[in-house]
């Protein structure tokens, strides 16, 4: 890989950006700030390699954030884009390739009877909220610690200060009375939310979880904790909405769901689910589902809502996911890769964790070894020097890494053995440096 990188040209572009695109970018996190850089500008990506505008190629561990699970511009994706696009891109009507989907998703995971698509993660957690509430007739909404659902007002929530569970506004202009009715509780933490359910339980409309987190780097919830979920939920007439935008479809083939053999009563899907393409659904037990407007009284609509071109590219995606091993696989890699960072880092003496499951994983530069991560704290706690030092030394070394120490990373089946291996060497390099830094 080429040590010597030019990034006139991104930086050119980043400068124009910036005078028409706040930030320079379309979505924060992409403008590298955390990591004090600035972004490579992508020109295009083909399996896992990303090539920016100034001809630099990437190992991208990113993958759209975790969007294209099989790579980029896979050929099947890319033909069923072409066929469905010369069809028409948009019709605003019914068709029968969303029907399709709708069954194949069911099929995929029992626990959606119905469902709805829409066009982002944020659209569908907004509207499964909506959609509880309608049903349950209440307001209240139960939220985690560094869960992250998308950009709703309801959603765009932090924990309030000391022992209160009431939430605050986690961005300018979302209203502290719309905040205020999300409770917020700690990940993995069930007395917590027992307490809430203790003093609330009669406004709860529903609990919203990342079953495998990846906003706060990647922590999986326990299993002991989502039963618990499960049950404080039915007991008290809450719904349960697993957000599955990231780990459906990419975690195993059901979903978070699958792996704990839980049954949420919805479900939130994004990512993997379009392909690459902007889709999106919710969707879950059909009670609930057919209190949706036209058959119930939750209005939720869209004019792009099971665009054509999109549910083309989420159904030739599935197909692609339900291929046989095709997780064992994918799982293999991710594996190959945690074991490969975890021994450089053992090897430079640097302390380090990692952990992942089927094509997510994370990883933390904590002050001492860790057995396991499953709190926020110990997120926030890991060094951000740290992360930030092993970013650049990737970037330098053409391995792209997400630019947060929060977000989680990803493996799509086009990395091939020897992508995992140039970025386990590039890794100890990269832990060698750290290990000398004062
Ligand atoms: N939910 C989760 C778990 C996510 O990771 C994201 C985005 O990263 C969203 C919801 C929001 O999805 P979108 O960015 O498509 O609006």
């Amino acid at each position: 890989m080429n040590n010597t990188r030019s990034t006139d040209k991104s930086a050119r572009l980043f400068a124009h950006a910036q005078t028409l695109i706040p930030g320079g970018v379309n979505s924060p996190v992409r403008a590298f700030s955390s990591v004090d850089a600035d972004p490579p500008f992508i020109a295009r990506a083909d399996g896992a390699r990303l090539y920016d505008a100034d001809g630099n190629e990437w190992l991208d561990y990113v993958c759209s954030w975790g969007a294209t699970i099989l790579g980029h511009a896979h050929p099947d994706i890319v033909a069923a884009a072409r066929e469905a696009a010369a069809g028409g891109l948009s019709f605003g009507a019914p068709t029968e390739a969303e029907v399709a989907l709708a069954e194949r998703v069911t099929a995929l995971m029992p626990s959606i009877e119905m469902l709805r698509l829409v066009n982002s993660g944020t659209e569908a957690a907004m509207s499964a909220l909506r959609l509880a509430r309608g049903f349950t007739r209440r307001d209240k909404l139960v939220k985690f610690e560094g869960n992250y659902h998308g950009h709703a007002d309801h959603l765009l929530v932090a924990a309030g200060s000391g022992a209160q569970t009431f939430g605050v506004p986690d961005s300018a202009g979302v209203p502290k009375n719309t905040a205020s009715d999300t409770l917020v509780a700690r990940y993995n933490d069930g007395a917590h939310v027992r307490e809430i359910f203790a003093q609330h339980a009669d406004d709860i409309a529903a609990v919203i979880i990342e079953p495998v987190a990846g906003n706060m780097n990647y922590i999986p919830a326990e299993a002991d904790f989502l039963a618990e979920l499960r049950a404080l939920c039915t007991q008290h007439g809450a719904v349960l909405i697993f957000d599955e935008v990231m780990s459906g479809f990419r975690v195993a083939l059901g979903g978070a769901q699958s792996l704990y053999d839980a049954s949420p009563d919805l479900t939130v899907l994004g990512k993997v689910i379009g392909g690459g393409m902007p889709l999106a659904a919710f969707g879950g037990r059909r009670d609930i589902m057919q209190a949706l407007a036209p058959a119930g009284p939750v209005y939720q609509a869209g004019t792009l809502s099971g665009n054509p071109v999109a549910v083309a590219c989420g159904l030739a995606a599935l197909k692609c996911v339900a291929e046989d091993g095709f997780y064992e696989r994918l799982d293999a890699k991710t594996q190959h890769l945690r074991q490969g960072l975890r021994a450089v880092a053992h090897a430079e003496g640097v302390p380090f964790h990692c952990a992942g499951v089927g094509g997510m994983f994370g990883f933390v530069f904590p002050a001492h070894p860790l057995e396991a991560v499953t709190q926020y704290a110990q997120v926030k706690d890991a060094s951000q020097d740290r992360f930030r030092a092993f970013h650049r030394g990737m970037m330098e070394r053409g391995v792209y890494f997400a630019p947060s120490a929060f977000e989680a990373a990803f493996v799509s089946a086009a990395h091939g053995d020897d992508d995992l291996n140039r970025t386990i060497s590039a890794a100890h390099e990269v832990m060698r440096e750290l290990a000398a830094a004062p």
